[in-house]
């Protein structure tokens, strides 16, 4: 199943390229009074709302997808998690260019350990990116993203794709420069996820996907995620060793080499296989 925020926050189901609203399932979720949770109220209760939100599916009218407009497929996530160089010939790449790339994040990821991204940052692929300092470099990162949707701490590998409720597209968008990666990367904007999340019933394995991102046509960055130095498996047990992980908890797997610049009135063509394809606008403020 494909699930989407669309148009005026309406929850979706995505079949045969049409959007179909099936808001009203939301009604069956419990009402939150503070302290409110960690986890995200809809990415927690997707194992109990799955046959209504088909059922609602079947039932309503389809509209195209390029007539909507994509919200973050998860409203509320708890935490951005996100893994620094990934990929072995990003971090050759990295430690190449000092002069571009921080020298303190030329290290294995096995020592630099995980980040964490404002969830502030987080839009869909319809709002775009907006540069807040355009006389500054800011790059693309194309990703596969995770979506947790069983809570866990300490996580084994072998149990790690049980923690998944689904898969989305990301661009884990960075602002170059001196300051902290954490800052430079919760810029507004700066974590794109969707169009939509498909579940991982539908996607299946996420060892072995292809990933790319286009800037007005011209390929920059492609990749699979075989050739990722930590896989998903290995991500989410790193990242739950050292806190708890919540359903709609955002894991982003970390970008391929080719990362590169973006200017005002780009587009970016973005994909990861079994999700689909996303055009993101690139503005100024
Ligand atoms: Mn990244």
């Amino acid at each position: 199943m494909k699930l989407c925020f669309f148009d005026d926050q309406r929850l979706g189901v995505v079949i045969d390229g049409t959007v179909r609203d099936v808001t009203g399932v939301l009604d069956r979720l419990p009402a939150y009074r503070p302290p409110l949770p960690r986890f995200d109220p809809v990415v927690a209760a997707l194992p109990e709302l799955r046959d209504a939100l088909l059922e609602a599916a079947r039932a309503a009218p389809g509209r195209p997808v390029a007539d909507v407009r994509f919200h973050s497929p998860v409203a509320n996530p708890g935490k951005v998690v996100a893994a620094p160089v990934n990929y072995q010939a990003h971090l050759d790449e990295v430690a190449a260019d000092p002069a571009t790339f921080s020298r303190a994040h030329a290290v294995r990821i096995q020592e630099s350990g995980l980040f964490l991204k404002a969830t502030s940052s987080v839009v869909g692929t319809s709002a775009g990116v907006t540069l807040r300092f355009p006389d500054r470099r800011s790059d693309h990162e194309i990703e596969l993203v995770a979506v947790i949707g069983k809570p866990g701490s300490n996580i084994a590998e072998a149990d790690a794709l049980d923690h998944v409720a689904g898969y989305t597209l990301g661009l884990d968008m960075t602002l170059r420069g001196k300051e902290e990666r954490s800052f430079r990367k919760s810029i507004d904007s700066y974590t794109v996820l969707g169009p939509w999340l498909v579940t991982a019933d539908e996607f299946g394995d996420p060892a072995d996907v292809a990933l790319s991102v286009r800037v007005n046509g011209q390929l920059r960055q492609e990749a699979r995620t075989k050739d990722l130095v930590l896989s998903v498996r290995s991500l989410i047990a790193f990242a739950s060793s050292f806190y708890t992980l919540h359903p709609g908890d955002i894991l982003m797997t970390g970008t391929p080499e080719g990362v590169g610049p973006v200017a005002p009135g780009d587009v970016l063509t973005a994909f990861v296989e079994r999700v689909g394809t996303a055009e993101v606008a690139i503005r100024s403020a």
